[in-house]
């Protein structure tokens, strides 16, 4: 097991960070920690990478336990934290060097890093003179350095230009074939760009833990009908599989289905055997996006 999070919890002060959290994380796997500003995500990551300790609970990176093998675990995980503090005056290959030998890391380890993550047309520069897409790697070639079978990475793509965005989740993703990647992002775009599962964090708990395909699987399903005439909404809720019926204005109504087979044909008998004309009927897909708004009530 990469990652393995038991109860944990954190309280900052009177402030609860993280209430009692649990979740696993296999390998090779990409996996994304959704929430919105403040759910705890940083707090997890900084837990998980033993810069801070939690209050309660017990978690395992590469089967290490990070609060009686802290040292083992240091040398599992590539961390890069959400402010990735470069010195912006040093060149990519000085800070490299540093890190490599904070390590105990072979020098030709550092070509390798370079030329993993793309930063060779920019090696030679200071870091000060990259672009924020580029400093990224050269925050991922520092995490890399050491070759960690778990990668920690704190909203890696936040703050990017679209090019330089599309640039580091191909990296991201190519890294995911042989590691363990776990990030976090409060967008969830980032999560159907990358990630092969996604952990949704809100207000310090965990609120949904699923595989992309199963998200995309139990996505609900809104039809939206407009009648000749006014129809009682308990007569709707009669449909199939119907979860909610919204009658929005006039004779429109939006029935959410909890499928995603195609429902329009169930309305189309429904207001024939009722003699209701249909004067448009459309289909629309709940997106992830709004899943994940309705999850964490934004
Ligand atoms: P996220 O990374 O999801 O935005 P954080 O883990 O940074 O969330 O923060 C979770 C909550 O804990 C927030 O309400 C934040 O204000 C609080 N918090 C984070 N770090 C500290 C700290 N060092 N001291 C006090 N409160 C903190
Ligand atoms: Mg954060």
């Amino acid at each position: 097991m990469s990652i393995s999070v038991e109860n944990i919890s954190k309280l900052y002060g009177e402030q609860k960070a993280l209430n009692n959290i649990s979740f696993k994380v296999n390998k090779p796997e990409i996996v994304g920690f959704l929430g919105p500003n403040g759910a705890g995500k940083s707090t997890m990551m900084k837990i998980l990478t033993t810069y801070i300790e939690p209050t309660e609970g017990e978690a395992k990176v590469n089967d290490f336990d990070i609060a009686l093998q802290k040292q083992q675990v240091q040398l599992s995980v590539g961390y890069l934290p959400e402010h990735n503090p470069l010195y912006l005056e040093q060149y990519v290959r000085e800070y490299l060097a540093f890190n490599a030998q904070v390590y105990g890391v072979n020098k030709t380890r550092i070509e390798e890093v370079i030329e993993l993550t793309g930063l060779t047309p920019e090696a030679h520069k200071k870091i000060g003179q990259l672009s924020k897409g580029y400093r990224q790697r050269v925050g991922l070639a520092n995490a890399l350095l050491h070759n960690p079978d778990v990668l920690i990475l704190d909203e890696p793509t936040t703050g990017l230009d679209p090019n330089q965005l599309v640039d580091i989740r191909n990296l991201i993703k190519s890294i995911g074939k042989e590691k363990t990647v776990f990030l976090s992002t409060h967008i969830m775009q980032e999560v159907e760009a990358m990630c092969d599962r996604v952990i949704i964090i809100n207000k310090g708990e965990i609120v949904a833990n699923k595989t992309l395909k199963e998200l995309r699987d139990d996505k609900e399903q809104v039809v939206v009908v407009e009648f000749d005439y006014r129809v009682e909404d308990a007569f709707l809720l009669k449909l199939p599989k119907v979860k909610q019926v919204v009658n929005t204005h006039d004779f429109v109504y939006e029935i959410t289905f909890t499928t995603t087979d195609d429902m329009r044909s169930h309305v189309f008998d429904f207001a024939h055997d009722n003699q209701l004309k249909i004067l448009q009927l459309n289909q629309k897909n709940a997106s992830l996006e709004s899943m994940f708004r309705e999850l964490t009530n934004q």
